[in-house]
């Protein structure tokens, strides 16, 4: 801090000084012609020590922002001619451009960026992808202030080499102009003389000129990507989408919508994961569970205690109606009625434009599309451990149909994994009265959480009777009379968990292979590499969902439909970069987990000045109506604004009461707008509004009520 107090310090001396002694009138074009001959006098007597000493001014006078640069660079034409004038404009301006940059960066960069994190990130991500060619435009046409785009840099995250080098090379034709109008100072007139509209319009255009080669180079490297493949000269649709989930029906269904001729190609259910082993079957678990649960503490609402008996294939039974009732909402009849052609079997891309499928009912067909979305989604990751074939595990695909089959209620499960899947599963079947035991690898349960949020699942999780073991990793299974065990480790000692079945809920892996991205050299990481226009290498190839993540939600997935249709569909028209600034997730443990945007230990990384307002459910009316209240509202905001750049919401319905800050961030609402909302009480809801009056609260005009209070006084007489 005191380092940049002396920065300060002395630049508002240098400049005050410079204004003070009156030196401006030197950066005149008047003054210049004025002096130059005592200057010139001066150089002959002692060429290099004013050639030394014009150069520091130069750098000084840049450095400093002072006005003038163009009299400098006229004189430095005037003094030292055309060459060595130009050479030393040339570096003089260009370095003490580079020392009014790092100054910049120096005061002001930390400071703007714990203000605005959001909005410095994007500039950034554009600056790192496109920057030098911005700032080669901006040096090049000389309408923008030399100043401010130093200044400005500085701000952004442009390395400073790169800053110094464009900047040199982007400002040596305008520098070029100067200079050579100072050889002739004599016969100037006016400073608006030397940079006529045709000039500027020149420099403009070579300005540019490196977008428009880019442009080109794109679009050579795009062709490339094609030479060894042969388009088809007619498509039998405009858009073929592979997998049948949120990602590919929100894009067939776009697509449809505009009317295009799209093919749906599905291989398994319609409707993917989330209807058919994900979010649908997994609700249906948890509220059989909670209903249970709630029945056996019938004394906790007021109520006598009661048995509840319950068989467990019924509750798988009512599983699969849910699904059937929600399937003709994702139906071949539904979207064949949207105008999508449906067909069953598995895609295989034969190249960049044509797809084989092996139909379902047998045979094969083959068909051209000038787009192709690939939406394939994710599978469950099952390690690679010692005596795992054997162990009987299931995963969040195979365990719906597999535990239907049940006739008795499993007495020892194991489930692997504390991220969110493993936790909703692990509560719902402790509440059904099975000893579960959780283990996780690491510190804590749902790591992506804040610790305190992590701390309140856990607490949560063994209250519902989950034996919850943390630190702890499986690394091999073994039998023995007759019984299941797991090896697991903890700090280096080995023990054995005894299980009649074992949940493999480790995450889950992009389906990758087998339906022919190697053929086509698409590339991929973890998931399949997109651009933000979610476009493969192959422009006319996209994804969305899960096979490109980074997050896995139906809704994310959803989100993504949208992007790869129009993107596919208009794309050479206009592009849209997927937004992924608001995106919300609820892990449905109970009570709830629901987050937007950052948290707590994510400001901190990011080093935001930030703030924390908390609201406790403990105080909601409503809550306590329900005798649920626990939880809490964590929100962060920066420093003494509203402006949200957060939430947590932990409680019943947080999924639900989550939607109200979506919206506020999406629409840039701040806290004082949800304050001055009617909510309707006693809601839930409400809990929202008191977060917003904890923020107002803290943030009240303390000065003005003191004179409030002497107003009121004095009222009084
Ligand atoms: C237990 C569990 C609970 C979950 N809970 C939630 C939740 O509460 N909220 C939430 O937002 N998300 C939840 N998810 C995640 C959600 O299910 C996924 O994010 C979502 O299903 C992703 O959709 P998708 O379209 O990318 O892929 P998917 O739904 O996986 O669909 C891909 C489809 O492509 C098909 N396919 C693959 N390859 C081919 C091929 N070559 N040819 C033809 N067809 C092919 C597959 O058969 C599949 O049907 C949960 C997931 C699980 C496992």
């Amino acid at each position: 801090m005191l380092k940049k107090i002396i920065i300060v310090i002395v630049a508002i001396g240098l400049i005050g000084g410079f204004f003070y002694f009156d030196l401006n009138q030197y950066l005149t074009l008047e003054g210049l012609k004025n002096s130059i001959g005592e200057f010139r006098d001066l150089r002959d007597a002692s060429p290099l020590l004013i050639l030394g000493g014009f150069f520091l001014v130069y750098v000084a006078a840049t450095a400093l922002s002072l006005p003038g640069a163009a009299i400098l660079t006229l004189a430095a034409g005037a003094l030292f001619g055309l060459t060595e004038g130009l050479i030393l404009a040339s570096f003089a301006s260009s370095i003490g451009a580079l020392i009014a940059f790092l100054v910049s960066r120096y005061l002001l960069r930390g400071t703007i960026k714990k203000r605005f994190p959001d909005r410095l990130a994007s500039i950034d991500s554009g600056v790192e992808r496109e920057g030098a060619f911005y700032l080669f435009t901006l040096r090049l046409v000389p309408i923008f202030p030399f100043f401010l785009i130093n200044l400005l840099m500085g701000l952004t995250s442009i390395k400073a080499w790169t800053f110094y080098w464009v900047s040199q090379i982007g400002m040596l034709a305008g520098t070029f102009v100067y200079v050579n109008a100072g050889t002739q100072l004599a016969q100037l007139e006016s400073l608006g003389g030397i940079l006529s509209l045709d000039i500027i319009l020149s420099f403009a255009l070579l300005g540019v000129f490196p977008f428009i080669a880019k442009g080109i180079i794109s679009f050579i490297k795009k062709r490339r990507v094609y030479k060894d493949w042969n388009k088809p000269k007619r498509f039998d649709c405009n858009m073929i989408v592979i997998g049948a989930g949120a990602g590919g029906l929100v894009t067939s269904y776009i697509a449809a919508a505009v009317k295009a001729k799209v093919t749906l190609i599905e291989a398994g259910e319609m409707g993917g994961d989330c209807l058919n082993y994900g979010c649908v079957p997994s609700k249906a678990l948890i509220k059989s569970a909670k209903v249970l649960s709630q029945i056996k503490r019938a004394e906790k609402y007021g109520l006598d205690s009661t048995s509840v008996n319950f068989t467990f294939n019924k509750v798988f039974k009512r599983i699969h109606k849910i699904i059937a009732e929600i399937a003709p909402h994702d139906s071949i009849e539904r979207y064949t009625s949207l105008g999508v052609d449906v067909v069953k079997g598995y895609a295989t891309f034969v190249d960049p434009w044509t797809v084989e499928i092996a139909l379902n009912d047998g045979g094969k067909k083959t068909l051209t599309a000038r787009n192709i979305v690939i939406a394939t989604g994710a599978r469950p990751f099952v390690p690679e451990l010692e005596g795992i074939e054997n162990s009987g595990y299931v995963t969040s695909d195979t365990i719906w149909t597999e535990f239907a089959k049940l006739t008795d209620t499993p007495k020892k499960m194991l489930v692997l994994g504390g991220g969110p899947i493993g936790c909703e599963l692990s509560q719902a079947f402790a509440k059904f009265g099975i000893e579960v035991t959780q283990i996780e690898r690491g510190e804590r349960v749902m790591s992506k959480e804040d610790n305190e949020v992590s701390m309140f699942a856990e607490q949560a999780l063994r209250e519902s009777g989950v034996n919850l073991l943390t630190e702890h990793e499986a690394v091999r299974f073994e039998q023995k009379d007759g019984k299941k065990y797991a090896i697991v480790t903890h700090h280096d000692e080995e023990k054995a968990i005894e299980y009649d079945q074992v949940l493999c809920a480790l995450g889950r892996s992009a389906r990758l292979d087998g339906y022919g991205l190697d053929t086509l050299g698409i590339e991929s990481d973890r998931t399949v590499n997109t651009n933000e226009f979610l476009e493969t290498k192959y422009p006319n190839i996209l994804a969305a969902g899960d096979i490109v993540g980074p997050y896995q939600f139906t809704h994310v997935a959803s989100h993504h439909g949208w992007y790869a249709a129009v993107n596919g569909l208009f794309g050479q028209f206009k592009k849209f970069k997927v937004d992924y600034r608001v995106i919300p997730w609820t892990t449905f443990i109970d009570p709830e987990v629901a987050r937007v945007g950052i948290n707590e230990q994510e400001a901190k990384e990011k080093e935001i000045d930030y703030e924390v307002t908390r609201f406790d459910f403990e105080e909601l009316d409503r809550a306590i109506t329900e005798s649920a209240a626990k939880g809490f509202i964590k929100v962060i905001t920066p420093k003494g604004k509203d402006k949200i750049l957060g939430v947590t919401v932990v409680s019943e319905h947080a999924g639900d009461l989550i939607a109200e800050f979506v919206l506020a961030m999406k629409h840039n609402l701040g806290l004082n707008k949800i304050l001055e909302t009617i909510h309707c009480y006693p809601t839930w809801a409400e809990g929202n509004k008191s977060v917003a009056g904890v923020w107002k609260n803290a943030h009240k005009p303390e000065t003005a009520l003191k004179y409030l209070q002497k107003y009121h006084t004095w009222r009084r007489g």
